[in-house]
């Protein structure tokens, strides 16, 4: 592994030389070398994680079917992944707040359950609050090995992957590559053509 620290001066609060930037090469197995890179400010608290895959990849869907002997699979998820896991109808999509990560699939879980009990804490009905409370309990029992789920991700600058024999890839469409949110401004010159 190969880790590089620099003092630079924080973009959010203007502070001089208070913001460390790590980057660090980490090469993945049956995946390539990813660099990722942390951005954390000692004076305003600002944190951003990045991951940069150093090889070109194509457009990619991984599929793993998630219970005790997966939780462990590594996985590399790039700003620009959208994570489903549909039995419980959660999808996360890349946006302003996304960031990359390299975790295991226990991981991915639990950022789902930080982001519901966000939600439950955002809801105002209480039927709202009830079933985000069920799907978080679902998750536990997901992250303990005691429910089955499948976890989806899909990206289409094929910059995230799974790594565990059981993880099915496959290649994105290009019908699929223009559903999916890339987190970045997209001209959709197609959808004006049609409305002619
Ligand atoms: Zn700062």
């Amino acid at each position: 592994m190969n880790q590089q620290n620099m003092k630079i001066d924080c973009p959010v609060c203007s502070g001089e030389k208070c913001m460390t930037a790590i980057s660090r090469v980490e090469k993945i197995p049956y995946f390539g070398e990813i660099m990722e890179s942390v951005l954390i400010c000692s004076r305003c608290g600002y944190r951003s994680t990045d991951i940069i895959c150093l090889e070109q990849k194509e457009p990619s869907r991984y599929t793993i079917e998630v219970g005790d002997k997966t939780l462990n699979a590594r996985v590399v998820k790039s700003q620009s992944a959208t994570i489903r896991i549909p039995e419980l109808g959660l999808k996360v999509e890349p946006g302003p707040r996304s960031t990359g990560y390299i975790s295991n699939i226990e991981g991915v879980v639990e950022r789902f359950e930080t982001a519901v009990k966000t939600a439950i804490n955002l809801f105002e009905e209480d039927e709202s609050k009830e079933k985000a409370s069920e799907i978080l309990e679902m998750l536990r029992e997901v992250r303990g090995g005691k429910r089955n789920v499948t976890v989806i991700i899909e990206d289409p600058f094929g910059q995230s992957f799974v790594g565990h024999p059981s993880a099915v890839r496959e290649k994105l469409s290009d019908e699929e590559i223009k559903s999916l949110k890339t987190g970045f401004l997209v001209f959709e010159s197609d959808k004006i053509d049609e409305e002619d």
